[in-house]
């Protein structure tokens, strides 16, 4: 770098010194100041002038390099044949940075002296002080120093304080979401601001409430398990040990406990059975066998199943179409669906009441309606029904055998098929559910 600007300071003043000397020459040639001996003493207080203007030295040599006059006055009289001279008296102008020494040196310019006739009759030889340019030089080089120095002090700052600020908050989200992944789902996070990070901390704090309700969902889940094993479980260990503690029990009471027993274990089975069909529906890992279905083939078969149940309570079964509906759905899972809803109809209607199925479709979707005479659901009530073991009336639910799950089963497995299942209905009006599934399966 300094070596650059030295070089270019060098050339600057090479060029002003030819330049200088060329005018010189130049006035000298328009004066005819070597021609016209009278003229000779205010050529040379020009020259004097000139010289002092700039602390230079000005030689001027005739063409035989016989100096006429010299600022400096030493070389008066002498043949001077310094290269820069020899150059310019054959026509040829130079500078040249020489006598260079630690502080500085002197430029040597030259430039020829024409006649009107272009003959060369002299030289000038400008010789100026080179040197000055070293101060400004390490002025600058020291400045640039500083403004370095200076520079990196203002980067290192400022990436200091980027880093902070964006430390900062990151530290908090990584702490919480440190916490939260240790089981704390309780925390948030509090970043005040519109920025990237705040959006970052509602995004965690939206997970966190997600996991706390999965999190409290899965403890009811397995409480409201853990009780409804517990009802059966206590009943027999109650008939088992009343039959243990008793002696000379008779046969008869042994046969009635143990079909009372053997009820308890039935009840067991079934509510194993329906939790295992539904943690097989769990919509994330729950995998449809996807084919084309008569649904009306699939509404009369389970009709034709469930008819015997129907006959023990006196109830009309009837199954009601108006047309062919194929549609996409897994035969299996969408029976069971069904089935839970008649069957239900049936449970719930009391005796020589009508459970109608009706089956419809438009352009895009199947419509299966269970609609029973029994006896219906409040309105507060509706919106429950599809929950996990939730069931109306627990005493009547226990005798009924109902385990509170059959309905939850439906509605996972309707949502799976990318449909809906809805109730209308109200206490002592009957039920209506209707199930909409699309003809079309598409996997979300
Ligand atoms: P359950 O095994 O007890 O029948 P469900 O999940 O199938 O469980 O039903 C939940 C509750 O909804 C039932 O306990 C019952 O109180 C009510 N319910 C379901 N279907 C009907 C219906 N067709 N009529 C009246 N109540 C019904």
């Amino acid at each position: 770098m300094r070596n650059t600007l030295l070089r270019y300071f060098q050339n600057t003043n090479e060029k002003e010194a030819l330049y200088e000397a060329n005018k010189i020459a130049g006035s000298i040639q328009k004066a005819n100041y070597l021609l016209d001996a009278s003229k000779s003493e205010q050529f040379l207080r020009e020259l004097d002038e000139k010289a002092a203007e700039e602390n230079r030295r000005i030689i001027v040599v005739d063409k035989d390099a016989y100096v006429l006059a010299d600022t400096n006055g030493s070389a008066v009289g002498s043949v001077l044949l310094v290269p820069e001279i020899m150059v310019a008296l054959e026509g040829t102008d130079e500078a040249n940075l020489k006598e260079v020494q630690k502080n500085g040196g002197n430029i040597y310019a030259s430039a020829y002296i024409e006649n009107n006739k272009s003959e060369k009759i002299g030289a000038v030889l400008v010789v100026s002080p080179y040197g000055k340019v070293y101060t400004p030089l390490d002025d600058i080089n020291s400045r640039l120093l500083i403004t370095t120095v200076i520079l990196a002090l203002v980067i290192a700052v400022t990436v200091f304080a980027i880093a902070h600020i964006i430390m900062g908050p990151l530290r908090k989200i990584l702490e919480t979401m440190r916490k939260i992944a240790s089981g704390q789902f309780h925390q948030r996070i509090d970043i005040k601001g519109h920025d990237e990070f705040t959006e970052l901390g509602e995004t965690v704090n939206n997970m966190t409430t997600k996991l706390e309700q999965i999190d409290t969902s899965r403890q009811e889940f397995v409480s409201n398990v853990s009780h409804e094993l517990k009802t059966p479980l206590s009943s027999i260990k109650v008939l088992t040990e009343s039959i243990l503690l008793q002696e000379n029990v008779p046969t008869e009471m042994y046969k009635e406990f143990l079909v009372d027993i053997n009820s308890e274990i039935d009840r067991m089975t079934a509510i194993v059975n329906d939790l295992l069909s539904l943690v097989k529906l769990d919509v994330n890992g729950a995998k449809l066998n996807i084919t084309l279905v008569d649904m009306n083939k699939l509404l009369r078969d389970l009709i034709k199943r469930l008819t015997p149940l129907a006959d023990n309570k006196d109830i009309e079964l009837s199954f009601e179409t108006t047309k062919e509906v194929n549609a996409e759905v897994d035969e299996v899972k969408l029976s069971l669906a069904i089935s839970n809803l008649i069957e239900n109809g049936i449970k719930y209607t009391p005796m020589q009441g009508k459970v109608k199925v009706s089956l419809d479709s438009d352009h895009l979707d199947c419509y299966i309606t269970v609609q029973d005479t029994g006896m219906g659901i409040s309105e507060e009530e509706q919106s429950k029904v599809f929950d996990r073991f939730y069931r109306v009336d627990k005493t009547r639910d226990r005798e009924t055998g109902g385990t509170g799950l059959g309905l939850a089963i439906t509605h996972s497995t309707v949502v799976l098929h990318n449909g809906s299942v809805k109730v209308i209905s109200g206490e002592g009006k009957g039920a209506t559910f209707v199930v909409c599934i699309p003809l079309k399966h598409e996997e979300v």
